[in-house]
């Protein structure tokens, strides 16, 4: 098969890996020159039998979701769709999104994984900014409540660049007018690759259209979005041999089996379970468990049905699952990973000691740097740390102000760059040159230090920071503070501006149930008994019914920011 040692994208706005970088990474074997769906079809080659992705109603074998897979990417061929193609997904978690993925890899596309909670501005900015000339939604089998395909019709109707419209339908269901629906792409696909295999088609069908397609693992095989409270979202090009690196390593570092079922808890097209449930149980040849409702419910049932060996959740659901009353059905879980925002300290003990299972603590981001603790890293660790870098070719530092390195222990910012981190946004010079530096170093935004012992302990983004009269407080730290108070479920903390101090601390909480309130003197007095100094101490405390989220349910402090204005 032909090695690829350069980009041969042609994307505009799109910056490749320089090729000394992938001289160097295919050299170290930290790249294997693998696609996304030459992952799949060395388990359906090797174990066809195996479960490779159960949805609530169906289980398809590694065999299935490679001649599925395959049938799609030829009815996409067919209508004229091939390399260099972006194009947007916006599917929940269903067994159609894996298919439809693998398609897109299949035929050379690059989709760009929308998530389910995103809404008309974000899908018509999405369009825009890739030029999408394809866009796969849920045509109502999963979520009857939101109309997804009508959204998806008023934006295509106004975009130039959209040719073609796919809806997953219910059973039985006509897809609607000027719509192909996955199912019978998947029967057509398959249907011209039997012709073709028999001889009985011209030269001309779509599986020959296939069959001269080699796909360059060195070129975006997706666009992740960044996510953030504020603004639309960034475009974040990965290549199939970038995310692969991830996927094999985080794989090892959580001690995935073949035989493992891993349960997505959160969308997975959002870089955590992507890269923490789909890719490792892919790249292993183990199950992945999707379920399109992601409430406790539904992820617990999901649990269960599949005696789920994994699962990725952010800390509020962690905590609305140790509230759920469910350890009889979490006694199956041989590891939970949860990140994506601070784990506190208190919630990964009680999960641990409760659970009795091994943790990872993720610090992970679409941008691609990913820092974790080990399921059988030490109590401490796990708590009190987001552990280490992930892959052996991961390159990592800790910067000041100035861009020069802090002292061992120091806080500064994360600076990172590797075979497993992007090399720059989509169609976005600016975003580029204030993030990237020569070298393609990325700056993350993110406060760390890195302790004696080679752990990474985590402070908040740069702009979580309140300054209090010249002193620095870490908006993450003060939550995790507020959690300890036994009345407390949920925190966020935000800077409230001050004509005199600059910024005090504002804290809005979720009392844990039964509790009637709680008044910023009880917090005050609490964190004083803590120990906690005056400054870091909330100086207003607003109590909500339910934190704001942001789309992929993590704590929305820009929200909450304004509560205090
Ligand atoms: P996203 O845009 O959803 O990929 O979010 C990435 C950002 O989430 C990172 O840059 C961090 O600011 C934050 N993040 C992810 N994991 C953690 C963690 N374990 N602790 C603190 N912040 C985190």
């Amino acid at each position: 098969m032909a090695r690829f040692e350069t980009s041969t994208a042609e994307i505009d706005g799109y910056r490749p890996f320089p090729d000394e970088r992938v001289h160097e990474y295919l050299d170290a074997g930290y790249w294997h020159g693998d696609t996304f769906h030459d992952v799949v079809d060395r388990h359906a080659a090797e174990t066809p039998d195996s479960p490779a992705v159960t949805g609530p109603d169906r289980t398809l074998t590694y065999a299935e979701l490679a001649d599925r897979s395959r049938a799609i990417a030829a009815a996409f061929r067919a209508v004229g769709l091939g390399p260099d193609d972006l194009v947007t997904l916006y599917l929940p978690n269903c067994v159609e999104f894996v298919e439809v993925f693998l398609a897109c890899s299949r035929a050379g596309l690059a989709p760009a994984l929308a998530l389910p909670r995103h809404r008309e501005r974000e899908i018509r900015h999405l369009v825009d900014l890739t030029g999408s000339r394809l866009v796969v939604t849920d045509a109502g089998r999963y979520d009857p409540g939101f109309d997804y395909a009508g959204l998806v019709d008023e934006v295509a109707g106004d975009a130039d660049s959209v040719d073609a419209l796919v809806g997953v339908t219910p059973d039985g269901a006509e897809p609607s007018e000027g719509w192909h629906d996955v199912e019978s792409l998947a029967t057509e696909g398959a249907s011209a690759v039997a012709e073709t295999a028999a001889g009985t088609a011209p030269g001309t069908g779509p599986e020959d259209a296939l069959a001269d397609l080699t796909v360059n693992p060195c070129n975006p095989g997706l666009l992740m979005l960044s996510g953030g409270t504020s603004g639309l979202p960034k475009a974040i090009p990965r290549t199939h041999n970038d995310y692969i690196y991830l996927w094999e390593h985080i794989a090892a570092a959580m001690g995935v089996e073949s035989d493992w079922s891993l349960v997505a808890g959160l969308p997975v097209p959002h870089s955590f379970a992507f890269g923490y449930v789909l890719g490792p149980a892919l790249w292993t040849g183990a199950e992945v468990v999707v379920e399109p409702r992601l409430k406790p419910g539904p992820v617990v049932e999901a649990i269960d049905r599949a005696d789920g060996d994994l699962t990725t959740l952010i800390p509020k659901q962690l905590i609305d699952f140790l509230e759920a009353d469910a350890d009889d059905v979490l006694a199956s879980l041989q590891v939970v990973c949860s990140g994506g925002q601070k784990v506190p300290p208190e919630v990964t003990r009680r999960v641990i000691e409760r659970w009795d299972v091994g943790f990872c603590h993720v610090f992970g981001m679409g941008e691609g740097a990913q820092i974790i603790t080990r399921p059988d890293d030490p109590l401490d660790i796990q708590a009190e740390t987001i552990g280490r870098p992930v892959g052996p070719g991961d390159e990592v530092r800790v910067l000041d102000e100035a861009g020069r390195p802090v002292e061992r222990g120091e806080p500064g910012e994360l600076v990172v760059r590797g075979p497993g981190v992007f090399t720059g946004y989509l169609r976005n010079p600016e975003a580029n040159a204030a993030d990237f530096e020569d070298g393609g170093w990325f700056h993350t935004g993110d406060v760390v230090a890195e302790r004696a012992d080679g752990n990474y302990e985590v402070y908040g983004r740069l702009d979580d920071t309140i300054n209090r009269a010249g002193e620095t407080i870490y908006a993450p730290a003060v939550e995790d503070a507020l959690v300890e108070h036994p009345d407390v479920a949920k925190a966020a903390v935000v800077g409230i501006p001050d004509p005199e101090l600059g910024e005090r601390v504002g804290a809005a909480v979720e009392l844990v149930e039964g509790v009637d309130g709680l008044s910023v003197e009880e917090v005050q007095n609490f964190f004083e008994d803590q120990g906690h100094a005056v400054y870091r101490r909330p100086e207003q405390l607003v109590v909500l019914d339910e934190l704001p989220e942001t789309q992929v349910g993590k704590i929305d402090r820009g929200d909450v920011e304004h509560l205090f204005d």
